[in-house]
């Protein structure tokens, strides 16, 4: 009996409707701008290695290179999707070897981006904000702006040790500001972490016996930059005040690492809040232990301008 492969050719020699077709196919190939630039670079491949490595040629002529035959990256159209060929050849024979496709790129990007910017109950619109789009019709606002850009451009040698104290009206665009940072400072691959303190608050006294609020807390004491959100807009308990901001604020002022705050509190009206957080007490010496706290890792600017929310 004649070994398989032999039987085998000699069919497909013999089997004329299976050689039209082949034929047809290798004139597809042929005809496709992409492999011709291919043939074009490498004269070196002969008619009888066309021929030989077909099969790869044609794997590479129906692959997508630059999505241009997918609708987007669910539908890649590629055996390995997110992936496209590149041809090799070496001593006359043609390797494709796959990289990610122009789209898997942007998605990996984009979700490194994600990564280093991590968030407890902030809006989503905090990853769309950028430098560019900070409206500088309103002079007071551009000196904000300028502090924040100048961490930013600091950072690019080194993380400055203190951030900003942001203090103005509501809607002013303070947190606004600080989103459009952290996608900057994500660039230069800096994470930031986001805490919407009236939500954090509350989720703490809901979840003391938690295991998972001390996991988060060192979260929050390690990230490169941390901002809290909105302090002083909620009520903190003296144990909240004291262990928990005070511990975080400890640990970043002794690490010489940056934070950033929003209020609607200047330093003195946020003593005065944190002063009062025990029920009916005046705890100065407390409140100003955190001030002082706060002072060490930031500095203080108000922002000015226009309400956003009623533009
Ligand atoms: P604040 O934190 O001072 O209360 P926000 O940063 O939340 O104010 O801004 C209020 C609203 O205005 C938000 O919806 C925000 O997305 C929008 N906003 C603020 N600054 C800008 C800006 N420069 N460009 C576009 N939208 C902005
Ligand atoms: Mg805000």
């Amino acid at each position: 009996m004649k070994p398989i492969q032999s039987a085998l050719k000699q069919w497909m020699r013999s089997n004329e409707s299976f050689q039209s077709s082949l034929q047809e196919v290798k004139k597809e190939v042929l005809a496709s701008s992409d492999v011709q630039q291919l043939l074009q670079q490498h004269p070196e491949l002969t008619n009888e290695q066309v021929e030989k490595q077909l099969i790869k040629l044609y794997e590479y002529d129906v692959q997508s290179k630059a999505c241009e035959k997918c609708a987007s990256l669910d539908k890649c159209v590629n055996v390995i999707p997110g992936f496209v060929p590149h041809a090799i050849v070496e001593n006359q024979r043609i390797r494709l070897s796959y990289h990610e496709c122009p789209r898997k790129e942007k998605q990996i990007a984009q979700n490194e981006h994600r990564s280093l910017i991590k968030s407890l109950h902030m809006p989503k619109e905090i990853y769309e904000a950028s430098f560019d789009k900070v409206d500088l019709t309103d002079p007071e606002r551009k000196q904000a702006l300028a502090q924040v850009r100048k961490f930013f451009v600091d950072s690019q040698n080194e993380l400055p040790q203190k951030g900003l104290y942001l203090h103005g009206s509501f809607g002013v665009g303070k947190t606004y500001l600080l989103g459009a940072l952290a996608n900057e400072l994500a660039q230069l691959k800096i994470d930031t972490y986001f805490i919407y303190m009236p939500e954090f608050v509350r989720e703490i006294k809901a979840s003391i016996s938690d295991s998972t609020i001390n996991e988060k807390i060192d979260r929050f004491k390690k990230a490169s930059v941390l901002v809290l959100d909105d302090i002083g807009a909620e009520f903190l308990s003296p144990w909240f005040r004291d262990e928990v901001l005070g511990a975080i604020l400890q640990y970043r002022m002794m690490e010489r690492l940056p934070v950033f705050f929003t209020s609607n509190y200047d330093l003195d009206e946020l003593k005065n809040n944190l002063a009062r957080s025990g029920k009916g007490e005046y705890d100065e010496l407390k409140a100003a232990r955190i001030m002082e706290r706060i002072r060490q890792v930031s500095q203080p600017i108000e922002v000015k301008g226009l309400n956003h929310r009623d533009l």
